[in-house]
C-alpha cells in the first residue's frame, strides 16, 4: 500500500462549480413534486440520469437508472438532450460533463460526494507521480476530473478487470483510490500493483463476522457483494460483482435468498426486477470503529441520499447547480475515461 504524499500545487485548474442562490430555493406549496418533474424535463428537453443507490422515488422518475459504467455511456450517447440532470454524486456529475460537454449537467445537490473521490486528491496524486513517473496509473471512477486528469486509465467495478488485462505485463501499475477493489483485482487477475489507500465508507460498514452469523441462520441465502467490500467479507461471498452484475445475478440465479453486500439503494430496482426473491441486508459495524461518516445503523450512503425529489425539481426549474469544468481539465480527465469506453 502507497503512502498518500502530502499536497503539491494542482497542475490543473480545479472544477468550476456554479453555486445554487438560495434565494431561488423554495419549492411552491401544495405542488405535485412528481407531475411538476415531468414537466419540467419536458420544458427543459432533459434527460434524467439517476444511480443504483439514489433514494426509491428518483429511480422510479428517472430516465435511466443504472451503475457508474451504464450512466457514463448514458450521458456520452445522450445526443438529443439540452441538459443531463444527474442523480448521483459529484464525480460522476463530472464525468457526465466530460463527455456530453455541449450539454448542461446539473446536480441536485452539488455537495454529494464520495469518500473514495476524497481519499485521493489530485496535488497528492500528481505529487506521487511525479516521485514514480514510470508508473501506468489506473484509477476507478470514484474520483474527481482533477484527479482522472493524471491517469492513464479509468475504470469501473464493472470493467476493472478487463481494464487490467489490457495492461502490457511490462507495465507497473498504480491502482487508486480504492484499496479493496484494488486488492481484489489483484486476487483475480495475479497482477502485482500499488494501491492507494481510499476506502468506501460505506462497504467498510460491513462486518464479515456478523455476516458469518447471518448466513448461519438463513443457510440457505447467497451472500452476495460489491468488491468495494473488505476481503473478510468478499471471502464468504458466493457472488462478487459490480452493482449491475448483482442485480443481474438476483434476478438470474435459481436461489430464493440473498444477503446482498451493498449500498442499500439497489433493493429498489431488485425488488422489482426479482420481486419474489428474499432480499437480506447484511449486518453492519455500529462500534467505534465503524468507518467514519457512515450512517450509524445501515448501509446508506449519505452522499446519494443528499439528493431528494426537492432538490431535483429545483435544479431543472432554476438549471443550477451546474457542472462547469474547464476545457484544458476536460479534456485531460475525458482522455483515460474514453480509452476504458473504448475497449471492447
Ligand atoms: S457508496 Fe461509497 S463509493 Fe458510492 S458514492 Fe457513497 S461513499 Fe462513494
Amino acid at each position: 500500500m502507497v503512502n498518500a504524499p502530502s499536497l503539491v500545487t494542482n497542475p490543473f485548474s480545479p472544477p468550476l462549480a456554479v453555486p445554487h442562490d438560495p434565494k431561488f430555493c423554495a419549492v411552491p406549496p401544495g405542488i405535485d413534486l412528481l407531475e411538476a418533474i415531468v414537466q419540467l424535463k419536458k420544458e427543459r428537453n432533459a434527460i434524467l440520469l439517476a444511480h443504483y443507490y439514489q433514494e426509491g422515488d428518483i429511480q422510479d422518475i428517472a430516465d435511466f437508472v443504472g451503475d457508474s459504467l451504464e450512466l457514463s455511456r448514458r450521458a456520452r450517447d445522450a445526443k438529443d438532450a439540452s441538459v443531463i440532470c444527474f442523480c448521483g454524486v459529484h464525480f460522476m456529475a463530472e464525468s457526465a460533463k466530460c463527455l456530453a460537454p455541449d450539454k448542461i449537467v446539473i446536480l441536485p445537490d452539488l455537495e454529494a460526494g464520495c469518500s473514495l473521490a476524497e481519499a485521493c486528491p489530485p496535488e497528492a496524486l500528481a505529487e506521487w507521480k511525479r516521485r514514480h513517473p514510470d508508473y501506468t496509473i489506473v484509477a476507478y471512477i470514484n474520483t474527481s476530473a482533477a484527479t482522472k486528469a493524471l491517469c492513464d486509465w479509468i475504470c469501473t467495478s464493472s470493467n476493472a478487470e478487463k481494464v487490467i488485462r489490457a495492461i502490457p505485463e511490462n507495465e507497473k501499475i498504480l491502482f487508486v483510490p480504492d484499496r479493496h477493489l484494488g486488492d481484489y483485482l489483484i486476487k483475480k487477475t495475479g497482477r502485482k500493483m500499488e494501491l492507494w489507500p481510499g476506502s468506501c465508507i460505506v462497504h467498510e460498514t460491513f462486518n464479515a463476522r456478523k455476516i458469518v452469523a447471518l448466513k448461519t441462520r438463513h443457510p440457505g441465502a447467497k451472500l452476495i457483494a460489491h468488491p468495494e467490500c473488505d476481503a473478510s467479507v468478499l471471502e464468504h461471498a458466493e457472488f462478487v460483482g459490480s452493482t449491475s452484475k448483482l442485480l443481474e445475478f438476483v434476478i438470474t440465479d435459481p436461489a430464493a435468498e440473498f444477503i446482498v453486500a451493498t449500498e442499500r439503494g439497489i433493493l429498489h430496482e431488485m425488488r422489482k426486477r426479482a420481486p419474489g426473491k428474499i432480499l437480506l441486508e447484511p449486518p453492519v459495524d455500529t462500534g467505534p470503529d465503524a468507518a467514519k461518516g457512515a450512517c450509524a445503523s445501515c448501509n446508506e450512503c449519505p452522499h446519494m441520499r443528499r439528493n431528494t425529489l426537492e432538490k431535483v425539481y429545483l435544479a431543472l426549474r432554476d438549471l443550477q447547480p451546474r457542472i462547469e469544468i474547464g476545457e484544458e481539465l476536460r479534456l485531460a480527465a475525458l482522455r483515460p475515461l474514453e480509452r476504458m469506453l473504448s475497449l471492447k
